[in-house]
């Protein structure tokens, strides 16, 4: 068994929509007529969906107009129903319940900050319900025998919201029912990102921003696929981002503890909790292009190095740095850390890069404005508080010399560590060329 995955840019609007269905036509059509294993399809929200329903959630800052948002999220998916079948009356009406639901939701739901990310859960899901039920329609429409699975019952999980837990083997068991009762389909559609738990009455969950990938491993996990083909609109994984790079490498082959790394790093072609579930099964991870989706592009499989043999880049803007020193002058020694690490662990926040010298400790975080904020007050009860914003912290792995002044470029390098295969910078960064 097989799982695609596409994401919102695949199915931002009904042409992309006929190129996806195209896509799974043409892999499904591909099989023996007796094959009965159906094709399992996890797709996104269309477009910038979930930036929109975020806007949605009671209590969002923001003060946008919630009024207009829904007009636009609203037009927005009936123009592409109606677009791919306009004879459809069927969807049509379910769209149109579907809408009338998260209307009544947002009505009912008090704007407190207490319950803000359950809230958030609960609206921004419809991003991903409203998209596979038009598409599922519409591979329908075009032959494609399709059920349409409802992931908050498949992919189990806590309460955590906004960044939910997986129940393994509650999922699990879903997944193997769910495979009971497929008699016939050629595909199975289900929706990314989103999950549910395990109560009577479930919730709603979601597994963190970009999370329809890690969607997809956990479902060929559970299914113990052949494979996973991420569709996207880049030739696979590049050795760097186009936007930085003229002159970009596409790595046909990375082992998967290098894609770990990667992802950790900040590469932001795949989710990074992606991975592991597929390495664990063996299952190799395809990146390919829905605009060229003839080409290979990428695999991350069981392989011992990168190929090509290459530098790779990668560079996380809006980078803050933060000294922090003992008002005391004594040394940064283990208390002060676990005090540190332990404020950082309260607000969630991740630590991109640290380092210690006898009298400070620094860290690099990203700049979410609020959580820093709440950081850097809390630290300063205890400790000086120096900080520089605006950063960029860039790292190449493979580096060379030559290759490192090249990217420094004669700015001065605010904080630099190197291991043997990776060298990170902290720079100020260059103004896009
Ligand atoms: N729709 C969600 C998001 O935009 C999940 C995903 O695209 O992977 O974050
Ligand atoms: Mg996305």
């Amino acid at each position: 068994m097989k799982v695609f995955k596409f994401g919102g840019a695949s199915v931002n609007s009904a042409d992309a929509v006929r190129n996806m269905a195209q896509i799974v036509q043409s892999e499904v059509g591909e099989r023996r007529s007796d094959f009965q294993q159906p094709l399992v399809v996890v797709v996104s929200a269309m477009g910038k969906t979930t930036n929109l329903l975020e806007k949605l959630v009671p209590g969002a800052s923001g003060g946008a107009d919630a009024v207009a948002l829904r007009r636009q999220l609203e037009d927005y998916h009936r123009q592409i129903a109606r677009d791919l079948m306009p004879e459809n009356d069927a969807v049509q009406g379910r769209l149109e319940g579907m809408l009338a639901s998260l209307d009544a939701l947002c009505a009912t739901l008090a704007p407190s900050a207490e319950c803000y990310n359950r809230n958030y859960d609960q609206v921004v899901s419809y991003g991903e319900l409203l998209s596979t039920t038009i598409i599922a329609a519409y591979l329908e429409a075009r032959g494609l025998a399709t059920l349409w699975a409802d992931a908050r019952q498949l992919i189990i999980t806590d309460a955590h919201h906004r960044d939910a837990h997986i129940d393994w083997s509650a999922t699990q068991h879903a997944v193997r029912r769910l495979l009971g009762s497929v008699d016939g389909h050629r595909v199975v559609l289900t929706q990314g990102f989103i999950g549910g738990t395990a109560d009577a009455a479930p919730l709603t969950t979601t597994l963190g921003r970009e999370g329809s990938d890690y969607s997809a491993a956990i479902l060929a996990h559970c299914l113990d696929a052949e494979s996973v083909t991420i569709w996207k609109d880049v030739p696979g994984f590049l050795n760097a981002d186009p936007k930085y790079f003229h002159d970009t490498v596409k790595i046909s082959q990375i082992p998967y503890n290098e894609a770990i790394e990667l992802a950790y790093y900040g590469a932001s072609v795949i989710h990074p909790k992606t991975v592991k579930p597929l390495q664990n099964k063996g299952i190799p991870l395809y990146i390919r292009s829905f605009v060229t989706p003839d080409a290979a592009g990428s695999a991350i499989g069981d392989y011992a190095t990168i190929c090509p043999e290459t530098p790779l880049y990668i560079f996380r803007n809006d980078q803050i740095l933060l000294s922090i020193f003992p008002r005391d002058y004594s040394f940064i020694a283990e208390d002060n850390l676990q005090v540190i690490f332990g404020i950082l662990n309260e607000l969630g926040i991740r630590v991109n890069l640290m380092q210690n010298t006898a009298l400070s400790f620094s860290i690099c975080v990203d700049n979410q404005p609020q959580l820093v904020g709440h950081l850097i007050e809390r630290l300063q009860h205890l400790f000086r508080v120096r900080y520089n914003e605006g950063l960029q912290l860039v790292t190449i792995r493979y580096y060379t010399q030559e290759i490192i002044d090249r990217i420094v470029a004669g700015r001065p390098v605010l904080l630099e560590q190197r291991s043997r295969t990776t060298e990170q910078l902290i720079v100020h960064p260059l103004p896009l060329s």
